[in-house]
């Protein structure tokens, strides 16, 4: 039997100065007022990777004053949008210009492969740039109607100050899906990024001030959940809070915020399903569910960690992704062959495992892997490409996010079995389908409850289309011109015209 493909770390020099963070609050970086810190290490390498301010409640106000006071000057969100988009075709160039440099403190923070963290920079770009096409050509709406006398306007204006708060798993991508959509509308903004993955972020705010952005506009804290996070969750003099991260952490924010009614965009988890017929190009279904579960070791809101296959090919299917599965490349993250890097933390590995050994104990069959991997030279946590085979929906390895390079393999007769399987599920982020007839595609596509549906594809997504879950997945939708929208306040203007009548 084929072993599995596992690249060794190289001896190659690393970093020996870590990364040093500060916060950015009204345009000048500063440490805490406690002096206090916190640091990353690599979870493939082991090294001291970063050391960041650790903030307070004291940093996190003072950054959101500097943000509702620019926003209050009309510093940022009164100028044009030919100005805004000036400003953010610039990050675009810096962020473009400096790929191979960010995408190693993203790897080095997050243990992601390196080729990797540069797709996932250079596409960041792209979503600074498709932004600053918002910013020029976003209007409102006109109503002339309404009787001879009146005018109706509808006008969009930013909606103020917003805290954006992001998780570890794709540090700079998931700043780019918020930050440009909510400059492009004229907000100012206060970050926090994951106290996992803090230093491109950090990068970012230089960029940005490299670029010419006003002070105040934007605004780092780096920090914890409590006390930064909440805080920038309640605080009064914040309009709007968009979030990405677990429905956990979502739920807290929702109720944090509800205290001050302000906006909350969630994007949360998910457990999506692709469903493989046996008249679909089977080799590409393989591929996509190969790619699907092992992209970003399976620490992906978008990963297919379930599929549900027809009964008549399920084992020949399943021996077919297996196959692949020994030949995705797990190993060191800096290599540029690795395909599948480190798991984030030793917890979060146990986590995983946790899954896996419970659903042997219920009586599934693990195909696949099952259990931690050595990558020779490296001092971190690996887990091993794992294909588990006779799991029943009711199963929490079927229902939860496992976040890690795991397949759980279900199988059903009919569409509408399949789509039980599929909507039986309180998350709804995404879901696919394998099948050469159009009308079973799109009869899915119409049924399933999911933000996005993908037929014969998997993880296709594009600056223009838009990205966001429903049910348990979150609220409100990101990039596109919906993710624009949601930075936006509606305002209803009724004009009367000339002389009015008594
Ligand atoms: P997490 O929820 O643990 O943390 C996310 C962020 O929230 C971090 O910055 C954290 O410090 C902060 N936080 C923690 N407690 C908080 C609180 N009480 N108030 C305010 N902020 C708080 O998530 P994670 O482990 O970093 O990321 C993994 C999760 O993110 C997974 O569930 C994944 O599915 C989800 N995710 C979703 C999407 C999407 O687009 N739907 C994309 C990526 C990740």
């Amino acid at each position: 039997m084929t072993e599995l493909t596992v690249i060794a770390a190289a001896d190659r020099p690393l970093p020996v100065e870590p990364f040093r963070g500060r916060h950015l609050i009204d345009g000048e970086w500063v440490e805490s007022a406690d002096r206090a810190t916190f640091e990353r290490h690599s979870p493939a390498h082991g090294i001291l990777v970063s050391q960041s301010a650790k903030g307070g409640l004291a940093e996190t106000d003072a950054a959101i004053e500097a943000a509702r006071k620019a926003f209050d000057a009309g510093l940022w969100s009164r100028i044009s949008g030919k100005e805004r988009a000036t400003i953010l075709l610039k990050v675009a160039d810096l962020i473009e210009a400096n790929i191979d440099e960010i995408a190693r403190w993203e790897t080095l923070e997050s243990g992601k492969p390196i080729t990797q963290s540069r797709g996932e920079v250079g596409g960041a770009g792209d979503l600074w740039r498709y932004a600053a096409s918002l910013a020029r050509t976003m209007k409102g709406d006109s109503h002339n109607t309404l009787g001879e006398d009146m005018l109706g306007v509808i006008l969009k204006e930013p909606i103020g100050v917003v805290s954006i708060i992001t998780p570890w798993n794709f540090p700079f991508w998931i700043l780019s899906q918020k930050l440009p959509f909510a400059l492009a509308a004229g907000c100012t903004c206060v970050i926090k990024p994951s106290e996992m993955t803090p230093t491109t972020t950090v990068r970012m705010g230089e960029l940005l001030i490299e670029a010419g952005i006003p002070a105040g506009v934007v605004n780092i804290v780096l920090g914890y959940g409590q006390p930064v996070g909440s805080r920038m969750s309640e605080h009064p003099e914040v309009d709007m809070v968009t979030f990405t991260g677990s429905t956990a952490v979502g739920k807290t924010i929702s109720a944090t915020a509800a205290g001050t009614l302000k906006k909350v965009a969630l994007e949360l988890g998910g457990k999506n399903p692709q469903v493989i017929f046996p008249n679909a190009d089977l080799d590409g279904a393989a591929d996509a569910v190969t790619f699907g579960v092992y992209f970003n070791a399976g620490e992906c809101c978008n990963s297919s960690s379930r599929i549900i296959v027809h009964e008549d090919i399920a084992e020949t299917f399943v021996e077919n992704v297996v196959a692949l599965s020994r030949r995705v490349a797990f190993g060191d993250p800096l290599d540029p062959d690795t395909q599948v890097g480190a798991i984030v933390t030793p917890e979060h590995q146990a986590k995983i495992d946790g899954y896996v050994r419970e659903a042997e104990a219920a009586g599934a069959r693990i195909c696949l892997g099952g259990g931690s991997l050595t990558v020779p030279g490296a001092d971190g946590q690996f887990y091993q490409p794992t294909v588990v085979v006779g799991v029943t929906p009711d199963m929490p390895i079927a229902r939860e996010e496992v976040f890690g390079p795991v397949l759980s393999v279900l199988t059903f007769r009919t569409l509408d079995e399949a789509l039980a399987i599929v909507n039986d599920a309180t998350y709804g982020l995404s879901a696919g389908i394998w099948s050469d007839d159009v009308h079973t595609c799109l009869d899915f596509a119409r049924r399933a409850q999911a933000g996005t549906v993908w037929t014969n594809s998997w993880m296709d997504g594009f600056p223009e289309m838009t990205f966001g879950g429903m049910k348990q997945s979150g609220q409100g939708r990101e990039i596109g011109p919906y993710g624009l929208d949601e930075f936006l306040e509606v305002k209803t203007l009724a004009m009367r015209i000339g002389q009015t009548r008594s």
